[in-house]
């Protein structure tokens, strides 16, 4: 069976660097429309089923905005 997974972005903590977009082989993530507090455009699931928790995201961020859940 294959792996599934959750991610979650911490939208205060993300700095909008998109490296986690790119590091995702099933393209989970995009860009967020709305800007967070800080002004950044963070990160957003867009296709939350797609994930396959690899934690390639998380090994990425530099920011320690992702959480991702082995389901
Ligand atoms: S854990 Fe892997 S598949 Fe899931 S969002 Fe992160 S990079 Fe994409
Ligand atoms: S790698 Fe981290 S800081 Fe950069 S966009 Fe993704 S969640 Fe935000």
């Amino acid at each position: 069976m294959a792996i599934k997974g959750t991610v979650e972005v911490d939208r205060e903590r993300c700095k909008g660097c998109q490296l986690c977009i790119r590091a995702c082989p099933t393209k989970v993530l995009g860009v967020d429309t709305e800007a967070n507090s800080w002004g950044y455009f963070p990160a957003k699931v867009i296709a939350a089923d797609k994930c396959i928790a690899c934690g390639a995201c998380f090994t990425v961020c530099p920011d320690v905005a992702i959480t991702v859940y082995k389901l």
